[in-house]
């Protein structure tokens, strides 16, 4: 008797050739797997068009005739076969490129077809090229009907195994497992609670379609499953982790975060802030290990919320640690915190490479012995001969930067391992978040502080740069500060880095009373250090530079940023950019410049780039254009269980309204033992045996 978990090759019409492809190509082992190739697209087959009404710019048409000439023209590889197609109301030219023996070999003019394609122009004609041909005088099994249509690689289409031959296995397996139903995989309360069709009926009218309509509903069914198990394991994980991991208790907010709430408080916290600091203390109070990521937009505020929760950690007799990506950022870090903690008494101390050694020595000493609460530094501080005494929160900075895996190792050492605060700019779209991070608690600071004025973004063609030095021109004569930054995607690209001295020499040039700075990845570190210093106190007034300034350096006095090259730049870089501008009370400027010449796509980022500063908004329309694989800091995680019909970027809504059950179902069941729900269990082994497996196969 046949199974969904059969073998692809037991199927009727999959010989080894076919099944060595399908297992590379598509990742087809089981006759399950087979079923889960949907098709991309239907076209509707009920209607015949004549050919004497074909333009065009008709879509897809279908026709039914006969062939009347066929010729060889061209040579070597201009080579072409032509063919007249008629069906008695007008002739039409249809034209192959490739297998051009096997088509004249196989096309009888004898014979009537039904011709499939999309007509196109071609040397100044009408003209259908390679076209989906089917034997047939009038009722043949797709005319009148949908017809799915499915993806397939080259290397399958040159073996003959095209979207009509994986129709064909489709169609045989149904056939095979008629005698018995496709068995559910959703307990029956949920599929009448959300009104799902059930699993059998959906699968069947996927590959064959009675009306587009149905399909959404068939569609909706399937969608829904592959997130609801995605939500459901990351849900399960999260729980168990929950009960088995556990970390310090911080009894009370303490004395410090007090006192620095009452009397030393820099400016009144966003509504915001107030909500993720609570959220933080939640999690240090319960007894388990916390593991926060904090997403917020580039100026939310983040160091502010870093800090309390520190003095959180240090009014329970804890030390503390942040972690920054380079030197220059640890730098600033230290410097925020020192200044906000004024007055209060809280030893900071900054460590990073070139801390002098003496120095050193004394910070190493006073940490192992407690009387420094909180280190701030770079990657110098998970080495070794960094011991804490009491370590009870490590924050992190722009967690991409590190690599998301990494992360969790740094402070493994002590038995009981510290807090986790993950810090990032980058901001993930929530339902991104929601699944890739689905067993890490996210927080959002969604608000940014009170009086900041939107960066305003303009785009601006080369032809324009007239216009945009007599802008520069009155920026810097109001005493502000210039970036400039160009691509250099690959450091070592050589056409790049002219274009980079090349545009130092021309600000130099064309503001010879003012200092350039240039920085890069080429230079010496010290080097790039002192370009840094230069711009940070305003001794240089323009700074040339490439993306090494992405990450968080602060300069509030910058108010222009101008990108060179703006289309080689992906919008979440683009936004990371923009962000180094705007820190201060003035408005603040973007120019985006770029070719005349424009594709589409970086048209519409442009668009994107001007028509909102939301930095929300700018990765759900990152991951609209180019996927949701391309959100930085989500790759190394990957989904669970793979998707074949559901798609992070459109459907956000089924995100969460999976997640949202699956939450609550194992929160009354968390070990899923109930009578009802055992077989979303036996679901889950079953995903998380498969998933295993052919990773370890492939
Ligand atoms: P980021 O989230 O990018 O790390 P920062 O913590 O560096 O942001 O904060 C950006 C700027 O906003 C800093 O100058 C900081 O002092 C200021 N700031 C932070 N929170 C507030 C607030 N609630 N009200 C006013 N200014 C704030
Ligand atoms: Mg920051």
């Amino acid at each position: 008797m046949a199974d969904l978990n059969d073998d692809i090759r037991r199927a009727k019409g999959v010989g080894t050739r076919w099944a060595q492809l399908l297992s590379d190509d598509l990742d087809v082992h089981t006759y399950e797997d087979m079923l889960q190739q949907y098709p991309y697209k239907y076209v509707d087959r009920s209607h015949i068009y004549a050919v004497r009404d074909i333009t065009c710019d008709m879509a897809y048409v279908q026709l039914h005739g006969s062939f009347i000439s066929m010729n060889m023209v061209g040579e070597g590889s201009h080579r072409r076969l032509t063919a007249v197609f008629t069906d008695g109301t007008g002739a039409i030219e249809i034209v192959w490129f490739k297998g051009l023996e096997y088509v004249r070999n196989t096309i009888k003019t004898s014979e009537e077809y039904y011709l499939f394609g999309k007509p196109t122009v071609f040397g100044n004609r009408i003209n259908i090229v390679h076209p989906e041909l089917e034997k047939g005088d009038a009722t043949i099994s797709n005319a009148g009907t949908l017809q799915a249509v499915y993806n397939t690689s080259e290397r399958m289409k040159k073996a003959g195994l095209n979207s009509k031959a994986v129709q064909k296995i489709i169609l045989n397996i149904f056939a095979e497992l008629q005698s018995k139903p496709i068995a559910e995989t959703l307990p029956q309360y949920l599929i009448d609670r959300c009104h799902l069709m059930p699993r059998g009926e959906a699968l069947r009218i996927m590959h064959t379609p009675p009306s587009l309509q149905v399909v959404e509903n068939a569609r909706y069914r399937l969608k829904f499953e592959e997130l609801f198990y995605i939500q459901l394991k990351m849900l399960r994980t999260y729980s168990q982790k929950r009960m088995q991991q556990s970390g310090y208790l911080f009894a009370t907010s303490g004395a410090y975060l007090n006192d620095f709430y009452k009397n030393h408080l820099p400016f009144e916290p966003t509504n915001a802030q107030k909500r993720v600091v609570h959220e933080i203390y939640n999690d240090l109070h319960s007894g388990k290990q916390m593991n926060r990521l904090l997403q917020g937009d580039v100026g939310s505020g983040k160091t502010m919320v870093a800090l309390m929760a520190m003095l959180i950690a240090k009014g329970n007799g804890f030390q503390a640690c942040m972690m920054a990506p380079t030197e220059i950022l640890a730098t600033q870090h230290y410097e925020s915190l020192t200044k906000m903690l004024d007055g209060m008494p809280v030893r900071v101390e900054l460590l990073t490479g070139s801390t002098k050694q003496r120095e050193r020595r004394v910070i190493l000493a006073d940490l192992l012995s407690g009387a420094v609460d909180i280190l701030v530094g770079t990657h110098a501080l998970v080495e070794e001969t960094v011991q804490f005494a009491r370590l009870g929160l490590a924050v992190v900075d722009e967690q991409h930067r590190f690599g998301v895996a990494q992360r969790a190792k740094l402070w493994s050492k002590d038995a009981v391992p510290p807090h986790i605060l993950v810090m990032t700019a980058t901001p993930i779209p929530r339902t991104l978040a929601m699944t890739v991070y689905g067993d890490l608690d996210v927080s959002v600071i969604d608000e940014l502080p009170p009086g900041r004025k939107a960066v305003m973004t303009e785009h601006y063609f080369h032809e324009k740069r007239n216009n945009l030095n007599r802008f520069i021109r009155a920026q810097l004569a109001s005493g502000r500060q210039v970036y400039v930054v160009y691509p250099l995607i690959e450091e070592s690209e050589r056409s790049d880095f002219k274009n980079l001295t090349e545009g130092f020499e021309y600000m130099k040039s064309a503001f010879p009373e003012y200092k350039v700075c240039m920085v890069h990845g080429r230079l010496k570190p010290d080097e790039k250090d002192e370009a840094m210093r230069q711009f940070v106190e305003n001794e240089a007034q323009i700074m040339v530079a490439t993306t090494v300034i992405e990450v968080g350096v602060n300069v509030p006095n910058a108010s222009v940023m101008v990108i060179e090259s703006a289309e080689r730049f992906g919008l979440s870089q683009l936004h990371q950019l923009r962000g180094r501008v705007g820190r201060g009370a003035d408005q603040s400027y973007c120019i985006l410049m770029t070719d005349y010449k424009l594709s589409t796509d970086t048209r519409r980022r442009m668009e994107i780039m001007v028509g909102t500063t939301n930095g929300f908004e700018i990765a759900e329309a990152d991951m609209r254009l180019r996927g949701p694989g391309s959100i930085e800091g989500t790759q190394q995680s990957g989904l669970p269980f793979n998707l074949h019909v559901a798609d992070l970027a459109r459907d956000g809504q089924i995100v969460q309204y999976t997640r949202d059950i699956a939450q609550e179902i194992i929160k009354s069941d968390p070990t899923l033992s109930a009578p009802e729900n055992v077989i979303m269990l036996q679901r889950l082994n079953y995903l998380e045996k498969n998933a295993l497996n052919w990773s370890l196969i492939s």
